[in-house]
């Protein structure tokens, strides 16, 4: 199989991987590691919710080894792909959206969505009630209202 076409699946399928590691595993059994990134620390820039980058730093990065080693293609591929996704999640969750380091920043429509969509799960600071659990891919709706209207939708939601 070509690097490429591994490289692509392994990105896209980790905006559902993530998606479902953030609503079953962080905001299930493992809300103690999660708890700081919404009701963040005063004292330390260091969150535990930071330690769920080595859940997939690890294995890519065995999967870069390995599928270098043995040549293996598809392998490096998907260890690059997953590598991919945790840098632009990266950049987007932390830079771009909760501006924990101010490095850059963005704008524009596609941006505003995801800004706002995950801004909303913020709104709810528990573990349980929350929602827009996934990162590069918010419902739709965000890209179709204007954002007043999609505050106040998403108010009424939160009881
Ligand atoms: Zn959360
Ligand atoms: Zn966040």
């Amino acid at each position: 199989m070509e690097w490429w076409i591994s490289f692509l699946f392994c990105f896209t399928a980790m905006e559902w991987v993530a998606w479902f590691l953030h609503k079953y595993v962080m905001h299930g059994f493992l809300w103690s590691l999660h708890e700081d990134h919404h009701v963040p620390p005063k004292d330390r820039k260091i969150q535990k919710n930071d330690s769920f980058a080595l859940f997939f730093a690890v294995p890519s990065f065995f999967a870069i080894l390995f599928g270098t080693i043995y040549q293996i293609d598809y392998l490096q591929g998907a260890g690059y792909g997953v590598t991919a996704y945790g840098l632009v999640y990266f950049i987007i969750h932390e830079v771009v959206i909760h501006r924990r380091w101010k490095f850059f920043n963005m704008s524009g429509p596609y941006i505003e969505a995801i800004r706002l969509a995950h801004h909303h799960h913020h709104q709810v600071q528990g573990k349980y009630g929350s929602f827009n659990f996934g990162m590069l891919l918010p419902p739709f709706v965000y890209f179709r209202l204007p954002p007043d209207e999609l505050k106040r939708m998403q108010r009424d939601r939160i009881h």
